[in-house]
């Protein structure tokens, strides 16, 4: 049996559920198996109340982490969100501020039960095409450092590394520096020197969807946009996630989105979100082959962003490491 330092968890949203059910059998499972591992270190997203949730009780030494009011919005999450309700007597949270989903800083009006503070801090960060500036406090001590990955949800992603580097008995020193120096890969924003450069942000549920446009809009210029949705084993059979997220928000790229090719094995059904999402049916393609969809990549002087599902990914992939003599992912 495994007997793991440390258990990192960083968030609970909605994930392909015909493979991995609801999220609250999810946190089930989570939960039986950290039961079995008492001594292990327990790293936490604080901002995730359906981790403490999971938690709550369990005999583990704790270590949150989460991003503090000055990395956070003055916002609350939509209503209706999982997360929303108070992991103890099930009342409706109130947030001071979130981050984004349901993520943020939460506390019960009915109990008072609160978002625990965070040992290791996100106070602050600049988010770049290629990575963030960030300065975190570690148990009270402020630190900066470059996370060599770009996006929001990475500098949570580099909090929850931290958290699990020092649980296992890693120096910071070392665990900062390994945060500026590793390489982002397999299709997760990856990058492809082709055409006016591409950029692979894999998707497979709302809020990895959600996240990639997030971090799209945020580019300057014009660029086009590949999404490719499979509905093979390894994508999940049930596409139904894609009503789920907001590609509503593709529109406020306004002109600057130049066209939307659709494509994989349910392209029509992506063709049809894309159309209720509001993106205007000229600006809408649709590619059945992935050599044609590289090729036209291959043609394009501007920016392009690849959203593809897994098997997807694999596929689109293999054609861009061909044209690009990319080594095999696991040869770094
Ligand atoms: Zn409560």
């Amino acid at each position: 049996m495994l007997k793991p330092h440390a258990v990192v968890i960083t968030n609970l949203f909605r994930d392909q559920l015909d493979r991995y059910a609801e999220v609250s059998a999810a946190a089930a499972y989570l939960r039986e198996g950290i039961a079995a591992v008492p001594e292990a270190v327990l790293c936490l997203n604080a901002d995730d109340s359906l981790l403490f949730g999971l938690a709550d009780g369990l005999k583990n030494r704790k270590v949150y982490y989460g991003f503090s009011e000055g990395a956070s919005r003055k916002s609350e999450p939509k209503i209706g969100e999982e997360g929303t309700r108070c992991p103890r007597c099930g009342a409706g949270l109130k947030f001071s501020c979130s981050s984004y989903g349901h993520l943020g800083h939460w506390s019960c009006p009915e109990c008072g039960l609160s978002r625990p503070s965070a040992d290791i801090s996100v106070e602050s960060f600049h988010e770049g095409e290629d990575g963030s500036d960030c300065v975190f406090d570690i148990f009270g001590k402020r630190r900066l450092a470059r996370v060599s990955a770009p996006a929001d949800y990475n500098v949570y992603n580099a909090a929850a590394a931290l958290s699990g580097a020092i649980a296992a008995g890693y120096g910071e020193d070392a665990a900062l520096g390994a945060l500026s120096s590793f390489w982002q890969g397999f299709g997760r924003m990856e990058r492809f020197g082709l055409g006016g450069g591409a950029v692979m942000i894999l998707i497979k549920n709302p809020a990895c969807f959600d996240r990639a446009a997030e971090y799209i809009l945020k580019r300057q210029g014009d660029f086009d946009l590949f999404i490719c949705l499979n509905d093979f084993d390894a994508d999940g059979c049930d596409v139904s996630w894609i009503w789920d997220a907001e590609f509503e928000r593709l529109c406020e790229a306004g002109e600057r989105l130049k066209s939307v090719t659709a494509s994989g094995s349910r392209s029509r059904e992506l063709v049809t979100r894309l159309e209720y999402a509001g993106i205007p049916r000229e600006k809408i393609a649709v590619e059945s082959s992935a050599r044609r969809l590289v090729k036209a990549i291959s043609r394009l002087q501007r920016p392009t962003y690849i959203l593809p599902t897994y098997t997807a990914m694999l596929e689109l992939r293999r054609i861009l490491a061909e044209k690009t003599r990319r080594s095999g992912f696991w040869e770094g």
